[in-house]
């Protein structure tokens, strides 16, 4: 967008400017006089505080306009990136006659990604070394290593490295023969890996709703889904929040089931103080580039008991009898991670600890800012649960603003802040909709239709977080004002 979208003249009215910042999707402007010198800042903040003070929208900009950061625009890149970390985080650029000619802010020019792959610690180093010792394939001391961290860390006996997390997903299945005849009950809110697995294994999957609560699977919803053929129960502990597994494991007793959680969003997350993911009788991750720790593509699966830890050992290598080698028991796959990626994992579950740490504190300075604003709904805390917080999630009830999930969305774009929707619930999509049933999924639909992720990633500053928060305010209020004179 070209600069003169985010300029207003001093002697403009109030209700002009609100057009422009609404448009422009800062929530703010600056306000310049007669010959185009900068000469402030409005926001709809203060146009908020005018208003209350029973100004009207036609008064002018000049009275409202609070004083702008600005710099000579022929400033090297470092001045300008330590003025857009400080206060306000929008500095205009202006030439020598204080005219603004451009504007930089902590997405501009670079977009805030929802996430991005912090590679800050010995990434390079471990592949350096698989690439000199020629160790590059799936034979190498770096899988074995990152499998027996991973062990250690998440509390599992066994931990098996594999190329993906959907795989994950599937060689679990197969390492408790489950199949065709069997039903395995998912929620309808997760990402399609899930189903995806389930359908590959030749089951049937049974979806469905998750609590509203939690935002996961539903133990009520399970006990009434179960029939004479399930065999299993896939949690998913959506967006690093945990799922409710004491109802889930009393089902799995009561009715003699297999629990395979998926924790590829929840690595770090705890349920009463366990860690998600090794509480059923497998869990799964993820290392895809925008999970909390990453290998690029690459997965993990823990298991609690060791004969199905050697049956997924076996069918990870095409199901070759590894104490007979070319000899094949059985038709198994190629779920093997490479030592080059593994490299990457031993170097990142280094980092874990601090990535874990930056998580919740994104969350928690959220959590501060945008509690307060009525109309976003943030997860819930819940007693002796530690969500990870893999990505910060919010549900938007904006109709009072007139802003759907969409717009709102359209709206922090605009600003140089990217989001992403929250997942599509299953039963709608073509693929999955055999498999819904009967059932109703009212709580699935609710919270994906108007649930979004903010920027989440591990190296987010604090600057962006701000920036962020800052727009957010600013667009709700925005919208508000736009709403109330639209009806005044
Ligand atoms: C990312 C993800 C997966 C699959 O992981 P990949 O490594 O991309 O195959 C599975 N389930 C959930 C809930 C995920 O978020």
């Amino acid at each position: 967008m070209a600069i003169n979208e985010y300029l207003v003249r001093d002697s403009d009215s109030l209700a002009t400017a609100l057009r422009v910042i609404d448009a422009n999707g800062l929530g703010l402007a600056f306000a310049v006089d007669r010959d185009g010198r900068l000469r402030g800042a409005v926001s709809s903040i203060d146009i908020k505080e005018r208003l209350g003070q029973g100004q009207s929208l036609a008064a002018p900009v000049g009275g409202a306009m609070k004083s702008a950061e600005s710099v000579p625009a022929d400033s090297d890149t470092e001045t300008v990136s330590q003025r857009i970390n400080g206060v306000g985080h929008i500095v205009a650029l202006v030439d020598s006659e204080r005219r603004p000619i451009e504007f930089a802010s902590p997405a501009r020019p670079q977009r805030i990604p929802v996430a991005e792959p912090a590679l800050l610690g010995n990434e390079l180093k471990y592949v350096t070394e698989c690439i000199t010792t020629n160790w590059i394939s799936s034979q190498g001391s770096f899988v074995r290593r990152f499998e027996t961290e991973f062990a250690a860390r998440f509390g599992a006996p066994h931990a098996l490295a594999v190329s993906n997390g959907t795989v994950a997903l599937h060689l679990a299945l197969k390492a408790f023969d489950i199949g065709p005849r069997d039903e395995v009950i998912v929620p309808d809110l997760t990402f399609a890996a899930t189903i995806n697995a389930v359908l590959h294994a030749g089951a049937t999957p049974v979806i469905v709703d998750v609590d509203p609560e939690t935002w996961n699977i539903d133990p009520e919803a399970i006990a009434a889904a179960i029939t004479p053929r399930t065999r299993a129960i896939m949690p998913v502990h959506l967006y690093g929040q945990p799922a409710d597994m004491d109802a889930i494991m009393a089902l799995r007793e009561r009715h003699g089931l297999i629990v395979i959680e998926d924790a590829a969003e929840a690595a770090g997350a705890l349920y009463k103080g366990r860690p998600c993911g090794s509480i059923g009788d497998a869990g799964t991750f993820s290392f895809f580039s925008n999970k909390v720790i990453t290998t690029g593509e690459g997965g993990m699966v823990v298991f609690r008991d060791d004969r199905a830890a050697e049956r997924g050992r076996r069918l990870r290598d095409h199901g070759m009898n590894p104490a007979k080698r070319y000899w094949h028991d059985e038709v198994g796959f190629n779920y093997r991670l490479t030592n080059l990626q593994a490299a990457i994992g031993c170097a990142q579950l280094e980092q874990f600890d601090g990535f874990l740490q930056r998580k919740l504190a994104i969350a928690a300075a959220y959590r501060a800012r945008l509690g307060r604003i009525e109309g976003l709904r943030l997860p819930a805390e819940i007693p002796g649960m530690r969500n990870s917080h893999w990505m910060m999630s919010i549900i938007t009830e904006l109709e009072r603003a007139g802003l759907d999930r969409d717009a709102f969305m359209a709206q922090l774009g605009k600003a140089g802040i990217e989001t992403r929707p929250l997942f599509y619930p299953l039963h709608q999509m073509p693929p999955y909709r055999a498999y819904a049933g009967n059932r109703a999924f009212p709580h699935a639909t609710r919270l994906s239709a108007n649930g979004l992720s903010l920027p989440s990633g591990a190296t987010l500053t604090d600057g962006q977080l701000d920036y962020v928060c800052g727009v957010i305010e600013r667009c709700v209020m925005t919208r508000t004002l736009v709403q109330a004179t639209r009806t005044a």
